[in-house]
């Protein structure tokens, strides 16, 4: 006989947002009567967006949305090419030869072949994937959803890309300030966590610990933590010289974590490039191990999301729920994320990251208000009740535009 297996659901939250929340998205759902939804992506693995999609195609299917996730696939240049595309939407200045668009091109397509999609609703993620929609006759209700920081795009390969954008029914961004000039209409949602993961989940003190040493990880200095993919816009260079001027003031050790995406070939040379900075109180580690992620952001003292280019940082979020305060970059989507000086801090410089580092690992009443003040604006704003809402608002707008919930 099958094992009976849990599965993530819509009903596991009711404790945290509320009976009434939960009979809301039941009912949304149910309105939709069993809508097919597919979700498509370039990587099963690594990032937020295989993160959210993890969780998210869970919940939906909870509430009675047949939803699915296809993840493209593609050889090394077509990975390096959408990994210059990812830089320069972020702002960096790359350039795209016809050849390389092409190649571009004729991957997507042969993902078109081996994909029928036929759902009633189809969301596609970020740029890896975006011209598929082209090569399909039905083409009703598909969204584009852009997790990247996209305030000022390079505007040359903005120009290429528009055109495949404006074919969707919607593009769907993370924040206001990610809006574009389009013919179709935008959305803007805040990614949000799954709290019961193994990532986010209440973790105990000794689970900690064992934890922590499987990994030879001492915890006899206070610790400095910051996770993110090898990627030079999470800033591991700064996090390391900030680390260096806040030694001179607090004893501490830094634990950089990172892992590398499979659709993002340039994670191992940021790795090798900052190796040679370790010591015994920096750490550079880089490890699949998503209860290490746990651990660390349950037991620093500190965590770090020093980014220069952040669409929205997970990591930010699942540290805050935690209940430890992050001290972000002030930029993208992290100034939603923290309210700073009261449950975090949002730093531009190193000098300023240094002296947050300074302030927090003196200051342990301060830490425990910020990190509690934390926990709570995630429990309310950024647990992915509120996203699946947002979602099934969409599929019903587009659906169904004439008709209430509640008729
Ligand atoms: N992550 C992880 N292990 C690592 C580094 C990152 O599991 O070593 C996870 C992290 O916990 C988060 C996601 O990858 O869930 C990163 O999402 P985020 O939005 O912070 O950044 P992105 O990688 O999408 O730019």
């Amino acid at each position: 006989m099958d094992k009976d297996y849990k599965v993530l659901s819509v009903t596991d939250y009711e404790k945290l947002v509320g009976a009434e929340t939960i009979d809301r998205l039941l009912k949304k759902g149910k309105a939709l009567n069993h809508l097919s939804v597919t979700n498509v992506n370039s990587t099963y693995y690594g990032g937020g967006v295989a993160e959210l999609l993890g969780s998210m195609t869970l919940m939906m299917n909870s509430v009675g949305l047949r939803t699915g996730w296809r993840t493209i696939t593609g050889n090394p240049d077509f990975f390096s090419i959408t990994k210059g595309m990812h830089n320069a939407l972020q702002g960096g200045d790359v350039t795209f030869s016809k050849k390389k668009l092409d190649m571009y091109e004729a991957m997507v397509y042969e993902n078109t072949v081996r994909n029928h999609l036929d759902q009633d609703m189809v969301i596609v993620h970020d740029p890896q994937p975006l011209p598929m929609i082209r090569h399909y006759k039905n083409k009703k209700n598909w969204f584009w959803r852009c997790h990247i920081e996209f305030s000022n795009p390079n505007p040359k390969l903005w120009a290429y890309l528009k055109p495949f954008v404006e074919q969707y029914d919607a593009a769907i961004v993370s924040v206001r300030e990610y809006g574009k000039k389009l013919k179709i209409p935008q959305y803007f949602f805040m990614p949000a966590i799954n709290p019961f993961s193994s990532k986010n989940r209440k973790m105990s003190d000794k689970e900690i610990q064992a934890k922590l040493d499987e990994y030879k990880i001492p915890t006899d200095l206070p610790l400095v933590v910051q996770v993110s993919r090898f990627d030079k816009w999470k800033d591991p260079e700064g996090v390391i010289k900030a680390f260096k001027i806040a030694q001179k003031e607090v004893k501490a050790r830094l634990i950089l974590l990172g892992n590398v995406a499979t659709d993002d070939p340039e994670g191992m040379e940021v790795f090798e490039s900052i190796l040679h900075e370790q010591n015994d109180e920096i750490m550079i580690m880089s490890v699949e191990d998503t209860e290490l992620v746990n651990a660390l952001q349950h037991k620093a003292d500190v965590v770090l999301q020093k980014s220069l280019k952040e669409g929205f940082g997970l990591t930010v979020t699942e540290a805050m729920w935690k209940g430890t305060p992050v001290i972000g970059g002030r930029t993208g989507g992290i100034p939603y994320q923290i309210d700073d000086r009261v449950n975090g801090f949002l730093v531009s410089t190193i000098q300023e990251t240094a002296e947050c580092i300074v302030t927090l690992v003196k200051d342990e009443k301060l830490r425990r208000k910020m990190g509690k003040l934390a926990q709570e604006s995630v429990r309310q704003r950024f647990l992915q009740t509120r996203l699946l809402e947002e979602y099934l608002d969409l599929f019903h707008d587009f659906k169904c535009p004439y008709h209430a919930y509640d008729q």
